[in-house]
């Protein structure tokens, strides 16, 4: 015991907090996710291989030793992608992320329900995408990047139909229209009305992969719907579409 206490002192105890609290906000940066499980998977794997160390089973902890390295090589390879949203999601939000204004938060707001309620009224379809924390960089890549300050004007003239860039989805981040044209991951829930096409699917594809608030604007019927959290509400007056993006974008979560 006396051996314990001199051996640990108050670094170790520094240690053990700074462990606990990376491994608390990976559990939840994880929680309710698909890598959750995976976690787990690791956890069980550890946990076997102690066992099988203290239990003095030499073939049987180097065999379970092999396959762990493997099996985290196998991770990083299957992973990538959401490891790649995962540095950046912590870069932004500790070191580099900076919080825009609120009158300008509700100046972008503006120009873009004004936009959506032109396009609405013309019936014209709209795909637009708002970035909030976690990055869009892979479906920004797979359009035409602009970087242009954003008006109402702007928006509506990109989805103008047989304009070049109207096809597919728009991305803002701060006041800029980063991007139009982009390819957004479609929906694979079966619970979405059937009548709903390609451009609500992918709207709400989106906002099932990231934490962007996802307008459509539907050609057939004009109405404007928004997607956040895979949820889709339909039929917005730009009121209410206005009231909700406000709240969404300018209250801290
Ligand atoms: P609407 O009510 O406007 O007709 P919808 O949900 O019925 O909408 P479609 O009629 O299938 O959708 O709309 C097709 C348009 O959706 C395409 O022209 C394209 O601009 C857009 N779209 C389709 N798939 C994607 C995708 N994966 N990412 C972004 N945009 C897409
Ligand atoms: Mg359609």
């Amino acid at each position: 015991m006396e051996i314990i206490l001199k051996t640990f002192s108050w670094k170790n105890i520094i240690e053990i907090i700074i462990l606990w609290a990376v491994i608390y906000r990976i559990f939840l940066f994880l929680k309710g996710s698909k890598a959750f499980y995976l976690l787990r998977g690791i956890i069980f794997l550890v946990v076997a291989l102690l066992a099988f160390h203290f239990l003095s089973f030499p073939v049987l902890t180097r065999l379970l030793a092999y396959f762990f390295a493997f099996f985290l090589i196998l991770v990083v390879i299957i992973f990538q992608p959401e490891l790649r949203e995962g540095l950046i999601h912590l870069g932004k939000r500790h070191i580099f992320y900076i919080e825009p204004k609120r009158e300008e938060v509700e100046n972008t707001l503006r120009e873009i329900v004004s936009a959506c309620g032109v396009l609405s009224r013309k019936k014209i379809g709209a795909l637009i995408a708002i970035k909030r924390e976690i990055g869009l960089n892979k479906f920004v890549e797979s359009g035409v990047v602009l970087n242009a300050d954003i008006s109402s004007e702007l928006i509506q003239n990109i989805f103008y139909p047989f304009a070049p860039l109207h096809d597919g989805g728009a991305v803002i981040e701060g006041g800029k229209l980063i991007a139009s044209s982009c390819l957004f991951p479609l929906s694979e829930n079966q619970t979405l009305e059937k009548t709903l096409g390609m451009r609500h699917r992918a709207g709400v594809g989106l906002s099932e992969h990231s934490d962007a608030v996802v307008i459509v604007v539907s050609e057939e019927t004009g109405s404007i719907s928004l997607a956040i959290n895979g949820q889709l509400t339909r039929d917005l007056a730009p009121n209410d579409l206005f009231t909700i993006l406000k709240g969404q974008l300018t209250n801290p979560r």
